[in-house]
């Protein structure tokens, strides 16, 4: 069986392109690896969603994923390992079978970067975190660390403050990136220590957990957590044969978010572009897919 249209990633971007492809009546296709709504389950509060003055992340991805389910969009849960072109035909690679189509919808997002530390990737889920939401609770009452200086840094560090005792905020330049009103708030709040012009420079453990962090190589700190928004990786290397990546990994796309490969479309956080919110997400999603509608009608 082949489909009018694979999308990979069912996270808010993928999900507003299958909406419209369903809608128009294509044969569609979605591929998730983990859980639908993607980065939306990680987020606390939203109030910058048209529509919701304020909603949580996990209850906006539960609401598309109601859409999924009311429209009837067939959906699997794989992981994409790779896609092969030939001739026109496009094969999509997973762990459980491979699937066949003309079009692809590349939906897959970006993952949070390491500090490339020593016992950094052991460390993680044993004190070192990228999700306030999903381990925040873990620290309740303790003292803990938050690394970064733009808005999720920020946004998380005034998450755990309201659970932990306190928070210490490293950033390694002398002003942070993040918004002014997210500023003024982390400058407010009284349980949050801000630690400019600072690096981590050693993380160490005991009994095979976090124990204490230094920072700029002569400071110590004892803390339980640390939670590190330090930029992103995008989720592309399973199209790097494809060679439609920069050299940051991000997928480039044309003004319909079409790759050079024809019929290979990218959209959200796993592209090139000057804003990743929410709603710039679910527009990429469905330009893309009305693109696809577009040429499949007239053919
Ligand atoms: C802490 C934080 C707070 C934020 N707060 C806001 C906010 O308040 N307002 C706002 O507008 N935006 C906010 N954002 C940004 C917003 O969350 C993202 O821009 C948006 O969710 C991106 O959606 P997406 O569909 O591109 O990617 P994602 O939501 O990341 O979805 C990608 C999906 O692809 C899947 N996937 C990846 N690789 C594969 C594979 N090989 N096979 C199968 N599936 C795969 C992943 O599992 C995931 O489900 C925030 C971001 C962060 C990190």
């Amino acid at each position: 069986m082949e489909f009018d249209v694979i999308i990979i990633g069912m996270g808010i971007s993928g999900i507003s392109a299958a909406i419209y492809a369903k809608n128009s009546g294509l044969h569609v296709l979605m591929l998730e690896k983990d859980v639908p709504g993607g980065l939306l389950n990680r987020i606390n509060k939203i109030n910058n969603y048209p529509g919701y003055a304020e909603i949580s992340g996990p209850d906006l991805s539960y609401q598309l994923f109601e859409s999924v389910q009311k429209l009837n969009i067939p959906y699997k849960k794989a992981v994409v390992k790779e896609i092969i072109v030939k001739n026109n035909v496009k094969k999509v690679i997973t762990d459980i079978e491979t699937f066949t189509c003309k079009n692809i919808i590349l939906a897959t997002g970006r993952v949070n970067n390491r500090l490339g530390l020593e016992n950094e990737e052991e460390l993680v889920g044993k004190g070192i975190s990228t999700c306030a939401l999903c381990d925040g609770n873990l620290y309740k009452g303790k003292e803990i660390a938050v690394v970064g200086g733009g808005n999720s840094a920020l946004e998380e560090a005034l998450y755990l403050a309201n659970i932990v005792k306190k928070v210490y905020l490293i950033h390694r330049r002398d002003t942070f990136k993040a918004e002014k009103n997210l500023i003024d708030e982390i400058k407010r709040k009284e349980n949050i220590e801000i630690l400019l012009n600072s690096n981590v420079t050693k993380l160490i453990k005991v009994e095979d957990k976090l124990d204490k962090i230094v920072i700029n190589n002569n400071k110590e700190l004892n803390i339980s957590a640390l939670f590190t928004y330090v930029g992103f990786v995008p989720n592309s290397r399973f199209v790097k044969n494809l060679n439609i990546v920069d050299e940051e990994g991000y997928i480039e796309v044309d003004s319909c978010y079409e790759t050079k490969i024809k019929g290979i479309y990218a959209v959200g956080d796993s592209i090139k572009k000057e804003i990743y919110q929410l709603i710039t997400a679910a527009n990429d999603g469905v330009v893309a897919s009305i693109s696809i509608i577009k040429k499949t009608k007239n053919k």
